[in-house]
Formats: C-alpha cells, sequence, structure tokens
C-alpha cells in the first residue's frame, strides 16, 4: 500500500505539459513539427543527453500532432501549391474548432461585475450538446490530466500570442473596437511565456514576419484580433493551465523543401517551452 501511495504522490507531483498541432487542419508545420520533436526526444534519450533525460524524467509530455485530421485530409489533398487560405481548416462538420469550446470568458467577465469565482470556473451543464467531438475529446484529456502549461500550434504568422483572446471591451464610445488589451491577472508570467518561445525561435522575436509588426514577437490575443470560445482562454479559465498560441509559418502548409530550416529555427524554442514548467509558480 505504501509503494502505491509512492507512485500515486509522484503522478500527482510530477507537472503535467501538453503540445497540440493541426488544430486548423491546413496549418501543417505544427503536425509536422511535433513529429519531428517526439522523435527527436526518443534519440535524445536514448543517448543520455543530460538536458533531455532530465526534461523527460521531470515532466510529462503529452504531444498531439493532430487535433483535425479530417481538415488535414482535405488540405493535404491539394498540397501546398493549392492549398486556399479556408480550405481545410474546420472540421468534417465545417465547424472551426478554435470557435467551439465553451465560452468561459463570458461568465468570468459577468462574475467580475457580479461576484463570483474568476478561475477554475465549471463547464456548462450542456456543454457536450455545444462541442464537436473533436473539442469533447480535448475537454476530457484537460480534465484527466493536471495540466499545468501547454501550446497550440497553429500558422498564417510568426508570433507567440497569450490570453486573454476574447476581449473584455469591444465597445468603446458607441464605436465597434475589434481589438482591445484584454490582460490575464497572470499578464507578466504570459508575457515572459511567450518571450521564452519568440527569443529561442530563429527569427519570431525579429519583430517583422509575415508583414506583420509584433514587438519581441509576441501579443495579446484580444489586442491582435478579439476571438470567442478559443482554445487557450478556456485552458486558463477552466484548469488554470497557462496556454499560449504560437503562429509558427507565414504559408499554412509550407513545401516540403522549407521543412528542415523550419525544424532548425523551432526545435530550441519548442525544448525550451517546455522547460519553462520549472518557473511556473509552486501552488
Ligand atoms: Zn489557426
Amino acid at each position: 500500500m505504501a509503494l502505491k501511495w509512492a507512485t500515486e504522490l509522484e503522478n500527482v507531483v510530477e507537472p503535467e505539459f501538453k503540445y497540440v498541432a493541426n488544430m486548423h487542419g491546413n496549418e501543417i508545420l505544427g503536425r509536422e513539427l511535433l513529429l519531428q520533436l517526439a522523435e527527436f526526444l526518443c534519440e535524445e534519450y536514448r543517448n543520455r543527453n543530460e538536458r533531455i533525460v532530465r526534461l523527460i524524467e521531470n515532466t510529462r509530455i503529452h504531444i498531439m500532432p493532430s487535433m483535425n485530421p479530417d481538415g488535414y485530409e482535405v488540405a493535404a489533398d491539394q498540397g501546398p501549391y493549392f492549398n486556399g487560405y479556408l480550405t481545410g481548416r474546420n472540421n468534417f462538420n465545417d465547424v472551426d474548432l478554435n470557435r467551439n469550446f465553451p465560452d468561459l470568458n463570458m461568465v468570468m467577465y459577468y462574475n467580475e461585475r457580479n461576484g463570483g469565482p474568476t478561475d477554475h470556473l465549471p463547464l456548462p451543464d450542456n456543454w457536450k450538446e455545444q462541442v464537436e467531438p473533436e473539442t469533447q475529446a480535448i475537454i476530457n484529456w484537460i480534465e484527466n490530466h493536471n495540466f499545468v502549461l501547454s501550446a497550440n500550434l497553429h500558422g498564417g504568422a510568426v508570433v507567440a500570442n497569450y490570453p486573454f483572446d476574447k476581449s473584455k471591451d469591444l465597445r468603446v464610445r458607441g464605436y465597434r473596437r475589434t481589438t482591445s488589451y484584454s490582460a490575464t491577472p497572470d499578464d507578466k508570467l504570459f508575457k515572459a511565456l511567450a518571450m521564452s518561445y519568440s527569443f529561442a525561435h530563429g527569427w519570431m522575436h525579429r519583430e517583422f514576419n509575415c508583414g506583420d509588426y509584433f514587438p519581441y514577437g509576441i501579443t495579446n490575443g484580444a489586442s491582435w484580433y478579439s476571438l470567442s470560445k478559443g482554445m487557450q482562454d478556456f485552458n486558463y479559465l477552466y484548469k488554470n493551465c497557462f496556454e499560449i498560441t504560437l503562429e509558427l509559418s507565414c504559408n499554412k502548409f509550407p513545401k516540403e523543401s522549407e521543412l528542415q530550416r523550419e525544424w532548425d529555427g523551432n526545435r530550441e524554442a519548442l525544448i525550451s517551452f517546455i522547460e519553462q514548467v520549472s518557473s511556473l509558480p509552486k501552488v
């Protein structure tokens, strides 16, 4: 019995980390990078690379290369030369999975004004009827693991984006605004996490990428553009998991010949971001 307790205790205290890619089926770089990362971690562990051994033995690392395999197949049928901006983005039911999570921001903004909890918010009773099967699988996964840090890999820009994605204030003096910096109570930590990626990345920190300008290669989600029911806000509000969204390539479907350069540019960032688990506040 004592041994069983010891094992359970170890499971509880070892932090859980996750990478999720290809939520938009036509944004394929993250999927390729995560497959490469999994292989790299296994090989370097076998080679007894001290840094990788330490990382693997102190963190439970979960890797999901594709959250939207149906969308991916639609995009991959077209290939890199004909891939339209939206072809394959959504799932089989034509739903954008990054607009499909329960809207906990609304609950939080209501509770901020009227009193009530603003973190560890419960799911709405009918949440299963509101979401797609892929989203439901992710929520069950989050429910069953103690994730503390994660990243969601996308494409179409090059920047590290941190919560909140949903703007608190879309109306200012009667004019409709589409952007408004919406800070979490952990804004400083989120900025540091986003910068840990952008500065370890080959060129994300250079600020001008894909025709956009992002100081330090990072942005608050809502100050870029506001979106509701996204995955990163949900992770934070539901389980206090620090999730950021990584936009990794100007072209959503880069050619095979570009993958080596992308791996070289992202490898250190992907590894050092997992190491940020140790910089999180202990509770
Ligand atoms: Zn995307």
